[in-house]
């Protein structure tokens, strides 16, 4: 658990939730990528928990196909995606590598009522051929994307060793005062001994691509999204409405003509907001996104990169790489000592997580020390600890896409804060913050960690009232 990558916590994938969509994703394409394949003539998935309560609002059922099929979520055309899944449910067959099988949608996607003992997340595939069963996997989606294969610890591979391994915020600062650097810098001795330089650059570029893309497409979007709960996209029109009719041709003259526009507090303030709902209104529609930490809140650490590219004096030349170096180490210390899926934690282990990495980053682009990142990491995670899960219909929209603009106003708020700030009078630590949102995490009742069982989920009126 002191090993993971930063390019494990931001991770590009499909739309609408890490632990609901990408990780049963990638549980089915680990599933097939072990299969005999040529004595296969059926498979059955087994969905459990929140994974059944939400798996239809959050596209699990769809995931799982796609992942069975072998399919990229890296690379696959997200516009195709209700194509295929229209096909497989006309023609009652699914295309595995290399073979068709027959496959119902109403019998082989089993929406299970119970909950798993293994975790709130837990699926199950199950593989037949003419004598019987096969094949049976069971996998744990733990959020964020990861995939913990419980059939399989037997397998599991060598834990890697990185240089300067981190469990705690205090492990971090250790390592920053004894080499007298920042953060990002000791994310890059870590980074380095997995990749090279030239490595991680790609990739650091191909997540910022993914981001930039993901919220132009976002801003330029129109209509309603799916899944019936007729919820209107806003990112466009606030960006039609900020830029006053100048006129641009692609994401780089947009950025330019945003760079140029007011700067007053008001429409910086809306302009964090439309990057943030541009992002999540694409999440929701099963768009590309990169998982920062999680899918659902995919779109704070976005909004507050741009708010820092465009409207804060220019720093360091590579500070995309040491924002999401930042952000990406304090989501790891949640990984290890909480947790960062909703099932587990309720929404502060999904927006609260991201605020916290967003504010930590910011803060060491403006130049705060170490410690005032951690600091600005804890304040924003303390305004957030209690945040429940309780997305209506159990689609990834209301309250998800709006409370994506909340984070990263808080991320903004905690980072200024924090650089105002002696951290050494901070009278909570971000270690501490952690530990109190684990303990709320347990505390906190099932109804609220991301089954739509209570809250907002229930209460919401069939006729609204005010209109
Ligand atoms: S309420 Fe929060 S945790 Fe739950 S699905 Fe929405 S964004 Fe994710």
């Amino acid at each position: 658990m002191d090993s993971i990558s930063i390019f494990e916590i931001f991770k590009i994938g499909v739309g609408p939730s890490s632990s609901h969509t990408l990780g049963p994703w990638n549980a089915a394409r680990m599933f097939v990528h072990d299969l005999d394949i040529a004595q296969t003539i059926r498979v059955e998935v087994h969905l459990y928990g929140s994974l059944s309560r939400t798996g239809k609002g959050h596209a699990t059922d769809k995931a799982v196909l796609l992942g069975l099929m072998d399919l990229d979520p890296v690379t696959i055309d997200t516009s195709k995606i209700d194509e295929i899944i229209g096909k497989i449910q006309d023609g009652k067959a699914l295309q595995l590598p290399g073979k068709a099988i027959d496959f119902d949608f109403n019998k082989d996607l089993i929406f299970e009522n119970a909950m798993h003992p293994l975790h709130p997340n837990t699926l199950i595939f199950r593989a037949f051929g003419e004598n019987g069963m096969i094949d049976e996997e069971t996998y744990a989606s733990t959020g964020g994307g990861f995939i913990h294969a419980l059939a399989k610890d037997g397998d599991l591979k060598k834990p890697r060793i990185l240089p300067h391994p981190i469990v705690e915020g205090i492990d971090l600062l250790k390592y920053t005062r004894s080499n007298q650097c920042s953060i990002s810098d000791v994310v890059l001795k870590n980074e380095l001994s997995i990749a090279d330089e030239a490595q991680i650059d790609e990739q650091i570029q191909k997540l910022y691509d993914t981001m930039l893309d993901c919220i132009y497409i976002g801003s330029h979007t129109e209509g309603i999204l799916p899944g019936g709960l007729n919820v209107s996209r806003r990112a466009s029109a606030i960006s039609k409405k900020l830029l006053h009719g100048v006129s641009y041709s692609g994401k780089e003259e947009w950025l330019a003509a945003i760079r140029s526009s007011a700067r007053d507090f008001t429409t910086v303030n809306k302009w964090v907001s439309c990057f943030a709902l541009a992002v999540n209104e694409q999440n929701a529609s099963m768009g590309r996104v990169v998982t920062s930490p999680t899918n659902g809140a995919a779109g704070v650490i976005p909004a507050v990169l741009m708010y820092y590219l465009l409207f804060c004096e220019a720093g360091p030349t590579d500070a995309i790489r040491r924002f999401l170096f930042t952000a990406g180490e304090i989501a790891c210390i949640f990984v290890k000592n909480a947790t960062i899926s909703a099932a587990v934690g309720g929404c502060q282990a999904e927006i609260g997580v991201s605020s916290a990495m967003a504010a930590g980053a910011l803060t060491e682009l403006l130049g705060g020390s170490p410690e005032q990142c951690l600091m600005a990491a804890e304040i924003a995670m303390e305004h957030h600890l209690g945040l429940t899960c309780d997305p209506i219909k159990g689609l990834v929209q209301v309250p998800c896409i709006e409370r994506n603009t909340m984070g990263a106003m808080k991320a903004i708020t905690a980072a200024n804060l924090a650089l105002e700030s002696d951290a050494s009078r901070a009278i909570v630590n971000l270690d501490t913050v952690v530990k109190t949102m684990w303990e709320v995490a347990q505390d906190m009742n099932h109804k609220y960690k991301e089954t739509s069982e209570g809250g907002l989920a229930i209460l919401l009126p069939v006729v609204n009232p005010y209109c």
